[in-house]
């Protein structure tokens, strides 16, 4: 018997599919829906005037000098917190967040998912019914079961809000839930602000654990702040919190794998002691993070003019975008469909989740040249002045 022969191949990442076959279409007009990614008004990549000028920064800066990395991850980690918490609470002064910088959101999740499983082992993570596919895996290859807990109301196109408590009311005492802050992925639905409360004020009651898994700060409202007041909620509320952090969309950081983990603690002494278990777990894993992406970020983050910078850009990448729902919504209503399409406007964030068919799904990629995920996700990003017009007459054929 041969080595390996018993390894099968594994399934086909979906966005994989998207991207192989979006790439071999030789239709000039055709449009990529599938890859969350920021993309500018002429569809291109963007790098931001807050990455160029921070690169021109830490030019010359000695990276492998033992000294700046742990200065880098401190800073990093404090102001990541900051962005969860907000600038003027206690948190950071008290120091009771234990925090690592993690290998960007993907890994900031597996870490958590690995300590969930180390100190809680016999707890389940309850995951928003639909969620970004690689929860699934990430807590499942961790070893943690997977459970779910509804969230999208097909007929609604909306929230199932009553759905939503009435499982939260159901799990066990003490679960732990991961919740999308803001700009939920897939589906670009967020709870209200009372919602918000109401799902603290249970969690409180059933003593359950918010784990929030922030990919989109910035991008939902425009607001980094604003973005952040539903976990903020939760901090008001007496809650301890965990958080992971992307930058991956929010400052177009897709090749530097850069992030956080946060855990908010009683006190500082319970911080120190969570702290050194997140840097075993990850010891364990792969060591720690290549700290470019740490010196960058916390660069950044760490100089208030380049935050503002990149506060304006989040900003002006959440209002292109939110320009193209408007649009997009005007053009369907334009094309005499009978639907109702006040959901693009409401949903926010990235994705526009219009609960599409697999058939509707398949129509657009052969007949129309419009890809997308398989679960009928679009990335409002791809959306241009140029392609909107044609994207919703498309829309409206699959849809009629
Ligand atoms: N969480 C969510 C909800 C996401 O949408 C993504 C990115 N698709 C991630 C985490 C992963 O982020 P990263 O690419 O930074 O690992």
């Amino acid at each position: 018997r041969r080595w390996f022969d018993s390894v099968g191949p594994a399934a086909k990442d979906p966005l994989q599919a998207v991207t192989e076959a979006f790439n071999s279409d030789p239709f000039p007009q055709k449009i990529n829906l599938g890859l969350g990614a920021y993309r500018d008004e002429q569809g291109k990549p963007l790098v931001l005037q807050c990455v160029q000028q921070a690169e021109e920064k830490i030019r010359g800066c000695n990276l492998l000098d033992s000294v700046s990395a742990p200065v880098a991850s401190a800073t990093l980690v404090e102001e990541c917190v900051k962005l969860v918490y907000g600038r003027s609470v206690n948190v950071v002064k008290e120091k009771r967040f234990a925090g690592v910088p993690a290998l960007s959101g993907t890994g900031a999740c597996r870490l958590f998912a690995e300590f969930q499983r180390n100190f809680f082992p016999e707890s389940a993570i309850y995951l928003p019914d639909p969620t970004w596919t690689n929860h699934h895996n990430i807590w499942a290859n961790a070893h943690v079961p997977v459970r779910t807990f509804h969230y999208y109301h097909p007929h609604l196109r909306g929230l199932d809000f009553a759905a939503l408590i009435d499982d939260v009311k159901n799990a066990p005492d003490g679960s732990f839930f991961l919740l999308h802050p803001c700009a939920h992925n897939p589906t670009g639905i967020d709870p209200t602000e009372d919602q918000w409360s109401e799902i603290s004020n249970l969690f409180k009651m059933k003593n359950h654990f918010p784990f929030f898994d922030m990919a989109y700060q910035g991008l939902a409202t425009g607001d980094v702040d604003k973005d952040a007041s539903s976990i903020r909620i939760f901090l008001e509320d007496g809650h301890l919190i965990g958080c992971a952090q992307s930058f991956t969309k929010t400052m177009g950081l897709f090749g530097h794998r850069t992030g956080c983990l946060s855990l908010l603690c009683a006190d500082r002494d319970q911080a120190v002691r969570v702290k050194s278990q997140l840097q075993r777990i990850a010891g364990a894993i792969y060591g720690s993070p290549p700290v470019h992406g740490i010196v960058l970020l916390s660069t950044i983050l760490g100089d208030q003019a380049l935050k503002s910078i990149w506060f304006k850009e989040v900003k002006a990448m959440a209002s292109r975008i939110q320009s193209m729902r408007a649009k997009l919504r005007e053009r369907l209503e334009l094309t005499g469909s009978s639907l109702n399409w006040e959901h693009i406007t409401k949903q926010v964030g990235m994705f526009w989740f219009p609960g599409l068919t697999p058939e509707q799904v398949d129509r657009l990629a052969k007949e129309f040249h419009v890809y997308m995920t398989p679960d009928g996700r679009m990335s409002m990003a791809g959306v241009t002045t140029s392609n909107v017009r044609y994207l919703a007459n498309a829309v409206h054929e699959v849809t009629k």
